[in-house]
C-alpha cells in the first residue's frame, strides 16, 4: 500500500512544512537491486580490548571488495587489512573530520570488563555524525552465556543496550545490529555480514543475532547473488502479500519454488507461480492429511531443501467475545500445523541434511495485542517451536529460524482502521511501514546454504518498532 505521508515528506514543499512543524521525516529506504555490490561506500572499523575477529573481518571485506578505514584507536587495522590485500586507509587524523561512511563495524569480542566500554564511547562518539543515508552499524561480540568469566559476560551483554539505543538515535534509515559469534564459529559469519551490510536488511534494526558453529554441510554459494541456485523451496501462503514476495525473492536467488496456498486462492497462486517459473500447489495446510501430502510432493521432486511457513490467519476478538472455533482455527493454521509438517518432513527425510526451516512469527507474539489472544498465542508458540526444535533438528543438520514482522504494507494491514494503521506505521525508528520484500530478504538469509551457523534465531523485521521493544 502507498504511504502518502512518506511521499509528501520527501517532496520539496512537504519537506519544508514537515521541518517547520517538527514532524518526523521518514527517509525512503534503499533496497537491494540485483547486481548491486554488497555495500556502496566505505566501512569504518573500530574495536576494543584485544579484538579477536579482525582477521575474519578483513577476509570478509576483501571478499566483498569493500573499502575500509581504520578508526584512530584501532591503528592495527591498517596492517591487518594490508596483509589481506584489502584497500584501506585511516579515517581521520587528530583534529580532522573523517569522510562520511556507509557502515560502522566494531569488533567488541575483546572487551572483557565493563571498565573497557569507553572504547565504544570513543568510536561511536567520533563517528555518529559521519554516516551516509541508510548506513549500517554492526557490533560483534561473544555470546554472554558462553563467556568464561562473569565480568566478560556482563560487558558482552551490555552491548545490547548500545545497539538498541543507536538504532533509535542515528535516524536517516540507519540500522544497528549486534551479532554474537561463538568461539570457533568465525568462519560462519559471511552470510550474516552480507545480509546486515547490504540494503537487503533495510527494515531490520536493533536485532541480536547469534552465529554458532555450522550445523550440517557448509557450502558457500558459487555466486552470492544466486545463493539458492538449484534449491527446492516450498513457500506456504504464497498467492499474495508477504508469501508472494518470498516466492519472488527466492526465485530471484535461483530457487525452484513450489508456491502453496488454499484452493480458493488458485488464481493469485497461479499468477505468482507463472511469474517466477515455479509450481502452484493448491492445498489447505490445516487439513489432517496435509503433512503426508507435503512429504509426497517433496519426495516426488527428490526432496525439499527449504520450507517457509508463511501462511497465517487472524480471527480477532477480545477473549471474552471469542468463540472457541476462532481460537482453534488460528492456533491450528499458524502453529500446530507447522509442528506436524516439520515433524513429518524431518522424520521422513523429505527435508534432508542442510535443510532450512523458516517460520513467520509476529511482533504480536512478542508484545501481545488487544483482540489477538489467539493470534499472539500462535505466534509466540512459533518462537517456542524455533527455540525448542533448533537443537533437535541440528542433530539432523537442519536449521530452524523465524522472522517476526512488525507493520508490513500488505492487504492485511491496509484493512486496519486509519488511526491505528498510522500509529503502526510511524511508531518505529524508521517512521514507516516495511515492505513484503523486507521480510522476504531476511528469510532468504536464513534459507541460504551459507547460513549453516544460523539456527534458533528469531529476528524482528519491524524497523525497531516501539511495540514490544
Ligand atoms: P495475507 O493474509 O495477505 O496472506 C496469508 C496467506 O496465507 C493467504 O494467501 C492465505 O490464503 C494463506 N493461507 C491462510 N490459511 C491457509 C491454509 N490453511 N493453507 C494454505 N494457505 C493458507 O497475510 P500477509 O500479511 O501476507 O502475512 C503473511 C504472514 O506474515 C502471516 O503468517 C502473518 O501472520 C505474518 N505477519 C504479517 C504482518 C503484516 O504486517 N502484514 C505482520 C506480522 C506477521
Amino acid at each position: 500500500m502507498n504511504d502518502g505521508y512518506l511521499n509528501f515528506a520527501n517532496s520539496p514543499m512537504g519537506a519544508k512544512l514537515i521541518t517547520a512543524l517538527g514532524l518526523p521525516k521518514p527517509m525512503p529506504l534503499q533496497r537491494y537491486e540485483p547486481g548491486q555490490p554488497v555495500i556502496q561506500g566505505s566501512v569504518l572499523i573500530g574495536g576494543g580490548g584485544e579484538p579477536e575477529l579482525l582477521n575474519t573481518l578483513a577476509q570478509f571485506f576483501k571478499s566483498i571488495q569493500a573499502q575500509t578505514l581504520a578508526h584512530e584507536r584501532l591503528p592495527q587495522w591498517v596492517s591487518i587489512a594490508n596483509q589481506h590485500g584489502l584497500t584501506t586507509g585511516r579515517w581521520a587524523t587528530q583534529g580532522q573530520k573523517g569522510e562520511k561512511v556507509k557502515a560502522l563495524v566494531f569488533d567488541a569480542t575483546g572487551l572483557s570488563d565493563s571498565t573497557q566500554s569507553d572504547a565504544l564511547y570513543w568510536f561511536f562518539h567520533d563517528t555518529a555524525r559521519s554516516l551516509l543515508p541508510c548506513a549500517r552499524v554492526i557490533v560483534i561480540g561473544r555470546p554472554p552465556e558462553e563467556c568464561t568469566t562473569p565480568r566478560k559476560a556482563t560487558v558482552q551483554r551490555s552491548l545490547e543496550g548500545l545497539t538498541r539505543s543507536l538504532g533509535k538515535e542515528l535516524k536517516k534509515g540507519a540500522t544497528a545490529q549486534l551479532v554474537y559469534v561463538s568461539e570457533g564459529a568465525e568462519s560462519q559469519l559471511d552470510s550474516t555480514l552480507r545480509f546486515l551490510c547490504s540494503p537487503r536488511s533495510a527494515y531490520v534494526s536493533a536485532q541480536v543475532i547469534r552465529v554458532r558453529q555450522a550445523i550440517g554441510p557448509v557450502s558457500a554459494p558459487a555466486d552470492w547473488n544466486q545463493a539458492l541456485a538449484g534449491k527446492k523451496v516450498l513457500v506456504t501462503g504464497a498467492s499474495r502479500g508477504i508469501g508472494a514476495a518470498i516466492a519472488e525473492v527466492m526465485a530471484r536467488e535461483g530457487a525452484q519454488v513450489i508456491a502453496l496456498d488454499v484452493p480458493q486462492a488458485i488464481s493469485g497462486l497461479e499468477e505468482v507461480a507463472k511469474k517466477i517459473g515455479g509450481t502452484a500447489l493448491a492445498m489447505d495446510i490445516g487439513a489432517a492429511d496435509a503433512p503426508q501430502k507435503l512429504v509426497d510432493a517433496a519426495k516426488a521432486q527428490g526432496g525439499c531443501d527449504v520450507i517457509v511457513h508463511n501462511a497465517g490467519i487472524t480471527r480477532d476478538k477480545t477473549i471474552a467475545n471469542m468463540k472457541e472455533h476462532l481460537w482453534q482455527q488460528v492456533v491450528n493454521v499458524n502453529l500446530s500445523t507447522q509442528e506436524r509438517i516439520n515433524d513429518a518432513l524431518v522424520e521422513s527425510g523429505a527435508i534432508t541434511a542442510g535443510g532450512r526451516i523458516v517460520c513467520v512469527s509476529s511482533i504480536s507474539g512478542i508484545a501481545g495485542n488487544m483482540g489477538q489472544t489467539n493470534y499472539a498465542v500462535s505466534k509466540a508458540g512459533v518462537i517456542g517451536m524455533v527455540q525448542s526444535c533448533a537443537p533437535v533438528f541440528a542433530a539432523k543438520g537442519i536449521t530452524i529460524n523465524a522472522v517476526a514482522p512488525g507493520f508490513i504494507e500488505t492487504q492485511m494491514t491496509a484493512a486496519i482502521p486509519f488511526a491505528i494503521r498510522e500509529a503502526g506505521r510511524r511508531m518505529n525508528s524508521m517512521n514507516q511501514g516495511g515492505q513484503p520484500v523486507d521480510v522476504a530478504e531476511a528469510i532468504c538469509w536464513f534459507a541460504s546454504p551459507a547460513s549453516a551457523g544460523v539456527t534458533g534465531n528469531v529476528i524482528r523485521v519491524c524497523g525497531q518498532s516501539l511495540i514490544g521493544a
